[in-house]
C-alpha cells in the first residue's frame, strides 16, 4: 500500500507550525533517510518516528515553520504522538 494513510502528517505539522511556501522538506536539515534492508525510510525529526508508516515522510512536501531550525530532542518534544493543542509552540 502506498500513500493514502500518511497524508496528513505534514498537514499536522502546518497546522502546528505554519507552512513556510518556497521551502521542501527534502532540504530541510530535520529531513532524514534511513536505510534498512535495501529500503529508504524518509523521516522528519521535528515530526517524530515510528516504525510505521504514519511518520513516513516526502521529500516534496511543502516546508513548515520548522524548515532548517534545527530539531532540538532536549528541548523540544516530536509532534506525533501530542494533542492538538501541545502542538502549538511558539517560537
Ligand atoms: S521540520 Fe523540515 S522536514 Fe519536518 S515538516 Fe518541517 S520542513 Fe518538513
Amino acid at each position: 500500500m502506498r500513500g493514502g494513510m500518511n497524508n496528513t502528517n505534514i498537514e499536522e505539522m502546518h497546522n502546528a507550525h505554519g507552512a513556510k511556501p518556497g521551502t521542501r522538506c527534502g532540504d530541510c536539515c530535520n529531513f532524514v533517510v534511513r536505510r534498512q534492508r535495501g529500503k529508504k525510510y524518509s523521516k522528519c525529526r521535528a515530526y517524530g518516528y515510528s516504525s510505521g508508516k504514519a511518520s513516513d515522510w516526502r521529500a516534496g512536501n511543502e516546508g513548515c515553520g520548522m524548515h532548517n531550525r534545527p530539531f532540538d530532542p532536549a528541548t523540544m518534544r516530536p509532534l506525533m504522538g501530542q494533542t492538538r493543542l501541545d502542538g502549538q509552540m511558539e517560537f
